[in-house]
């Protein structure tokens, strides 16, 4: 294959310009990183199954009419996405008190909190993503008032899905974060949800063990992240092409 250019590399993924305007290339890597990459391993495929994964669920939102980045899946690590100007915004959704949310107001782990709750962090490595209000991102332009009731609005809409889906199959979704994309269409923009959505970026516990099948895996040290993100694929009925977690994936040049 021709060598693409790389618009951008970040910690998990790599993004190459697409075939066509207006489209990237975005190619899953095996880089596992928590707590601002304090903490980073390489875990073996891991990115075949993110790819897998996000796959699923932006094709599901797209089937229901949530607008995703996502157009389709190009191979074991990588899929064609539309590019989009990316809100410097960490949207996360919570259904259940965990993570930063349990240490920062004291609430126990698994509590349900009484409604879905949105919250936003500014994307700034060096900040370490720091959580800011709706004041906060008007008062510096990052998005506009329309802008943030179409956030919120993606936001649960993903949250009724990902949950409904989830639930489906055992699984509780405790909270997720979602990053949104600008695009241009002449005249117009819309909002898009970009990114991935994977277990790299939700919480997800078995309904009845409360087993985590997410990156706490890694973040917490309970064991083999590849066999959660499987446990989660088997049960969604997806596999990777090549066997178990694509143990043995095939790369891509
Ligand atoms: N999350 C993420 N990327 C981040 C921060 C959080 O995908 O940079 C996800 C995380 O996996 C969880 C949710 O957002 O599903 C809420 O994370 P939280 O604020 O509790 O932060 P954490 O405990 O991960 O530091």
């Amino acid at each position: 294959m021709a060598r693409r250019n790389k618009i951008y590399e970040g910690k998990a993924k790599i993004l190459y310009e697409g075939p066509e305007p207006g489209t990237l290339v975005q190619y899953f890597k095996d880089d596992a990183t928590a707590f601002n990459a304090a903490k980073k391993d390489v875990i073996e495929g891991k990115g075949v199954l993110n790819n897998r994964l996000s796959e699923f669920f932006m094709t599901g939102l797209n089937n229901i009419g949530v607008p995703t980045h996502f157009i389709k899946r190009l191979n074991m690590r990588e899929q064609l996405v539309r590019a989009c100007e990316i809100i410097p915004l960490e949207v996360i959704v919570r259904n259940y008190a965990a993570g930063s949310l349990s240490t920062r107001l004291g609430i126990e782990e698994g509590t349900p909190l009484p409604r879905p709750i949105v919250e936003y962090c500014y994307k700034d490595d060096k900040l370490g993503d720091p959580l800011v209000s709706e004041e906060h991102i008007a008062a510096f332009g990052w998005a506009s008032q329309q802008d943030m009731d179409d956030i919120v609005s993606l936001a649960l809409r993903v949250n009724d899905f990902m949950s409904g889906v989830m639930m489906a199959v055992g699984i509780r979704l405790v909270d997720f974060k979602i990053e949104i994309g600008r695009v241009y269409e002449g005249d117009f923009q819309r909002l898009v949800v970009a990114d991935e959505i994977s277990p790299d970026s939700c919480r997800l516990w078995d309904l009845k063990t409360g087993q985590k099948l997410d990156k706490d895996v890694f973040r917490r040290d309970l064991g083999s992240l590849t066999d959660a993100y499987t446990e989660v694929a088997r049960r969604l009925g997806i596999m990777p092409e090549h066997g178990q977690g694509g143990a043995k994936p095939t790369l891509i040049n």
